[in-house]
C-alpha cells in the first residue's frame, strides 16, 4: 500500500505515521507512506499556496496550480499500474467508517491525501482531481493533516502482515458492525474492582461466549443506530441477538451498588422483592418449597443477626441476600460428590434482585457483595444449594465462578421435590 500525504505540514505528519506500528510496517516494507510539501510545486517566486477568495469573504483559499502539480508529482513517482485513489480531506466529504477503510484497503494500493488549510481549496482543483471526499465527522479541523492521518492509519493497519494476526483487526469494534467487549488486564482486582470470572477459567468457549454478548449488549446500549442495522445468519449468533434485542428495554444500572445490614424498615420492601421474585420462580416452574416464604418470620430471625444485607442501587432498594455462618447440619449431606473438606464456611441461603432490574446486572454485583461478605466473616467458602430446576439461578453461580459440587436432598413437607443442586465458591486469599 502507497500513500502520499499532500500537505503543508510535512514533518508533523510524518512524524506521527513512522511512530510505533506502522513504522514497522514501512521498514518491512508492507506500506509505503510519504508526506509531500505542497509548497515546493507553487509556480511563484513567493512560494504563495493561497489567495483571497473571489467575492470577497474572511480568510484564504488554496490555489489549484500548486495543488496539480504537488498531485503530478506524486503520481509520477509511484510504480505504474497501481490502482489509485486521490482523496480530498473535507468536512464537507462522506463521513469515514471502517467499512470506507475496508474499501480502501482492498480496492487502492496507491492512495493520494490530499490536505486543505485556511478556507479550503479551489473548487476547481476538486472538480477536476479528486475521486472522493472524505469527512473525519461533522466538526471542522484547521487542517487536512489530522483526517489524513486517521485515514493512513486505519486503511495500513488492516494491510496484510502489519499487524500479527488477521484475528487483531476482525475482532475489533466496528469490523461486522457490533463494539469490541470490553478488556482488562493484570491486576486481577484494581482498586477493589475484579476482572469478570469468566476471564479468568480458561473455559475458552465460554468466553467467547461471554465476549459476543457483551458486544451484543454494548452496541444495543452505546451505539442502537448500529444495533438496528445487525443480522446475522449463524444460528447462535442470531440466538443471542433476539436475547439481548429483547433486553433492550431492561433497566440500567447507572448509580453504584453497594450494601447494608437491612434492618426492620426494610422488611416490606424485602418482603416484596422476594415476592416478585417467588411468583417470577413459579412460573418458571421451580418448586421453591419454603413453607409460605416469603412471611416475615423467614426474615425475622436473620434481621436479628444481621444476615440478611440489603443490596442499594443509589438509595434505592434493589436486591438482598441472606449469608449466614450458623451450622447447617444439612449442608452436609451431599449425595454425590463433597464439598471441600475442612473448611469454615458460610451459607447464602437467599437472594432476590428487585423485578424491574432483572437483566440489569445488578445480581452479578450482587453476588460480588456476598463474597465481599464472606471476607468480612472471615471466611473463605460460600455454599448454597438451588433447586435442580432453577436454571437461571445455576448461570448466576456459575458465572460468577461458584462450582457444582453435587446432589444435595433437603427435608422438604410432602409433595415438594427434595432435589437441591450444591455450589460452593472458595474465595481467593
Ligand atoms: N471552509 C471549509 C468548510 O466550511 O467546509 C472548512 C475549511 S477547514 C478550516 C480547512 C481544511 O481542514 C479543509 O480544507 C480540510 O482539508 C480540513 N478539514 C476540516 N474539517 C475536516 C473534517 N471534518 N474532515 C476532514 N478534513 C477536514
Amino acid at each position: 500500500m502507497k500513500i502520499d500525504i499532500l500537505t503543508l505540514f510535512p514533518e508533523t505528519v510524518d512524524a506521527v505515521l513512522h511512530e510505533s506500528i506502522l513504522g514497522r510496517a514501512a521498514k518491512k516494507g508492507l506500506v509505503d507512506i510519504r508526506c509531500i510539501q505542497i509548497r515546493d510545486y507553487t509556480d511563484n517566486k513567493q512560494n504563495q499556496v493561497d489567495d483571497y477568495p473571489y467575492g470577497g469573504g474572511w480568510g484564504c483559499v488554496m490555489m489549484a496550480q500548486p495543488l496539480k502539480a504537488c498531485l503530478d508529482a506524486a503520481i509520477a513517482a509511484a510504480p505504474e499500474g497501481l490502482r489509485r485513489r486521490v482523496i480530498y480531506l473535507s468536512p464537507q466529504g462522506q463521513p469515514y467508517t471502517q467499512e470506507t477503510a475496508k474499501r480502501l484497503s482492498r480496492g487502492y494500493d496507491h492512495l493520494v491525501l490530499v490536505c486543505g488549510h485556511y478556507e479550503g481549496v479551489d473548487e476547481r482543483f476538486i472538480e477536476a482531481c479528486v475521486d472522493e471526499e472524505i469527512s473525519l465527522g461533522d466538526f471542522v479541523l484547521t487542517g487536512g493533516e489530522i483526517a489524513a492521518m486517521a485515514v493512513a492509519d486505519s486503511v495500513c493497519r488492516l494491510v496484510p502482515g502489519v499487524l500479527s494476526d488477521e484475528e487483531c483487526y476482525t475482532g475489533e469494534s466496528h469490523w461486522d458492525g457490533l463494539l469490541e467487549y470490553p478488556q482488562y488486564t493484570r491486576p486481577e482486582v484494581w482498586e477493589g474492582r475484579a476482572v469478570p470470572e469468566v476471564l479468568l477459567r480458561g473455559d475458552h468457549e465460554k468466553v467467547g461466549r461471554w465476549r459476543r454478548r457483551q458486544q451484543l449488549e454494548r452496541t444495543r446500549d452505546r451505539r442502537p443506530d448500529m444495533f438496528e442495522k445487525l443480522s446475522f445468519t449463524d444460528k447462535d449468533d442470531l440466538k443471542l441477538y433476539e436475547e439481548v434485542k429483547s433486553g433492550r428495554d431492561r433497566l440500567k444500572l447507572t448509580a453504584p451498588v453497594t450494601m447494608r445490614p437491612a434492618t426492620e424498615a426494610d422488611l416490606p420492601e424485602l418482603l416484596r422483592i422476594a415476592g416478585e421474585a417467588s411468583a417470577w420462580l413459579k412460573k418458571q416452574r421451580v418448586d421453591q418449597w419454603q413453607d409460605g416464604y416469603p412471611a416475615e418470620r423467614h426474615f425475622r430471625f436473620d434481621l436479628e443477626r444481621g444476615e440478611c444485607f440489603a443490596v442499594l442501587h443509589g438509595e434505592e432498594l434493589a436486591g438482598f441476600f441472606v449469608l449466614s455462618t450458623r451450622e447447617e447440619p444439612g449442608y452436609a449431606a451431599i449425595s454425590d460428590g463433597k464439598w471441600t473438606a475442612d473448611m469454615p464456611y458460610c451459607v447464602l441461603h437467599r437472594l432476590a434482585v428487585a423485578e424491574k432490574y432483572r437483566g440489569s446486572g445488578l445480581a452479578d454485583k450482587l453476588m460480588q457483595l456476598v463474597e465481599r461478605q464472606a471476607g468480612a466473616y472471615g471466611l473463605r467458602c460460600v455454599r448454597t444449594d438451588t433447586h435442580k430446576k432453577n436454571k437461571p439461578m445455576q448461570r448466576l453461580l456459575r458465572d460468577n465462578g461458584w462450582r457444582y459440587r453435587g446432589n444435595v436432598t433437603v427435608r422438604v413437607g410432602e409433595g415438594h421435590d427434595p432435589a437441591r443442586q450444591g455450589y460452593e465458591k472458595i474465595l481467593k486469599k
